[in-house]
């Protein structure tokens, strides 16, 4: 246990940890970290280490940018808080949305606040049902998801999440949502089955569902352009551009959660650029912060929002929204943030980086441990496996890889393990010399999950 200081009394004694092991945190005590330069965080000893997660997905700017905290204390000298209730407005909320506007693709024109990704996708589904019943088609409200897909913990989005884990003895999923086939063409895509061929088959597998249950019956189907927190996934190819058509020709709106994958984490804006999708609907949060304060925001095409409009003249005000929706100094800081991305051009420098990460993380693809390696832009996924040549997995899943997201440590590196795919998402200011370093450090690491796997008798 670490030593005894009062932030790990007091976090022991009191602070519930999500995504942690309740039991086993009582014994091994909390991870302390003190502090953050560059890509870089400090725990309480002192001890630098390379956060090739970003935190969560999400500090795009690292650790230490200080013209976020700049934008943020002029914001709280300003106006430090007001909420966009009733006709209320405030300069960055209006300025970052009509930013948001330009940015995003097609005619995505109208932009809603929350604090969370999770609370977003909530909204989402509220939406959705909402416009649905003024169109007219109050039958029309079941969502589809895929196994594996990430849309968050709160009733709704967690539902809509693809991983049992997060369902279980939760009580959910609580909305009407379909889980379908998960886009992973290692495990799941036929032997000698193109990634086309595989894509196609989900795309069916869509059809038929949509056609099952009664298209009037389907609202929106969500997904994220590459499955990050499930377990590294980009989509095969033609995945998007097939799973598109299906939506339009059943009239199902596509919600594109794009939670990670927005501002410059794939080398384009947002991943929807990349795969060619036109959403309906667009979420975003983590990378437009940088983290450095809670913020989300959920866009809306013309047409959808045209529709919340003509509800208002029936039904009068659009009944939804958080104390915090529009913060002024959330939203400071995401456009002080999306400025520093632009005159960086940080979405330009993933696109040069990324085939240097991408090469170095393909290094790893002979190793025996390793059964699968994928990614794209400034995203990769090193999957291990107990037998290579069959691609099969370790009996007891997670062990190994929570040894070598603990092992990383040692090493000055923060990775996080998905059972045992190995994650990394470094942010954005991430430099050629820390990509080495990065690898560096990961194939010491991977060099004692070897040695350590053989003594547990795992392979
Ligand atoms: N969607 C995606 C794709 C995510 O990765 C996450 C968070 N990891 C969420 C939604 C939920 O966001 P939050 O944790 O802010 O509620």
């Amino acid at each position: 246990m670490n030593s005894v200081t009062s932030t790990v009394r007091d976090d022991l004694s009191a602070l519930i940890h999500p995504y942690t092991n309740l039991a086993l945190h009582r014994e091994t005590g909390p991870f302390v970290i003190t502090r953050g330069e560059g890509i870089r965080v400090f725990d309480d000893r002192g001890s630098a280490y390379i956060e090739a997660m970003s935190g969560l997905w999400s500090a795009a700017l690292g650790f230490s940018e200080k013209r976020l905290a700049d934008a943020a204390m002029a914001q709280f000298n300003q106006l430090p808080y007001y909420h966009t209730f009733s006709h209320k407005t405030n300069a960055p909320a209006a300025a970052l949305a009509a930013k948001l506007a330009e940015l995003a693709p097609g005619d995505l024109n109208h932009v809603f606040f929350t604090n969370s990704g999770s609370e977003a996708n909530d909204s989402v589904v509220k939406l959705v049902w909402y416009v649905n019943n003024a169109r007219g088609k109050p039958a029309k409200k079941k969502f589809i998801s895929r196994q594996q897909a990430y849309h968050g913990t709160t009733v709704a989005s967690a539902s809509l999440t693809g991983i049992p884990s997060i369902h279980r003895d939760f009580d959910l999923p609580a909305i009407p949502v379909h889980h379908l086939t998960c886009p992973n063409y290692y495990r799941l895509g036929k032997p000698g089955e193109s990634q086309e061929a595989f894509s196609l088959r989900l795309a069916e597998e869509l059809e038929r569902h949509i056609l099952v249950e009664g298209p009037e019956t389907i609202a929106a189907f969500i997904g994220e352009p590459v499955i990050a927190a499930g377990g590294v996934l980009p989509p095969p190819k033609g995945y998007w551009s097939a799973i598109q058509a299906v939506c339009k020709r059943y009239d199902i709106l596509l919600v594109i959660d794009e939670i990670v994958t927005g501002f410059g984490r794939l080398g384009t804006m947002f991943g929807s650029e990349l795969y060619g999708i036109q959403p309906d609907i667009l979420v975003l949060s983590k990378q437009l912060t940088s983290s450095y304060l809670p913020l989300a925001a959920l866009l809306v095409s013309d047409a959808l929002h045209d529709v919340l409009v003509s509800q208002s003249e029936r039904l009068g005000a659009f009944v939804h929204g958080l104390t915090a929706t529009g913060h002024p100094v959330a939203t400071a800081v995401a456009l002080e943030n999306i400025r520093i991305i632009e005159e960086r051009d940080l979405v330009g420098h993933v696109q040069r980086l990324a085939p240097v990460f991408q090469e170095r993380l393909q290094a790893f693809a002979d190793h025996p441990l390793v059964g699968d390696v994928r990614g794209v832009g400034l995203m990769g996924g090193i999957e291990l496996v107990a037998d290579k040549a069959r691609k099969q997995p370790f009996s007891q899943p997670g062990i190994l890889g929570s040894y070598v997201f603990r092992q990383a440590h040692k090493h000055g590196l923060i990775v996080r393990a998905i059972y045992d795919t190995i994650a990394f998402c470094p942010p954005l200011i991430t430099t050629q010399d820390d990509v080495d370093a990065i690898f560096e450090a990961f194939g010491k690491t991977l060099h004692d999950a070897t040695e350590w796997a053989h003594s547990q008798g795992l392979i």
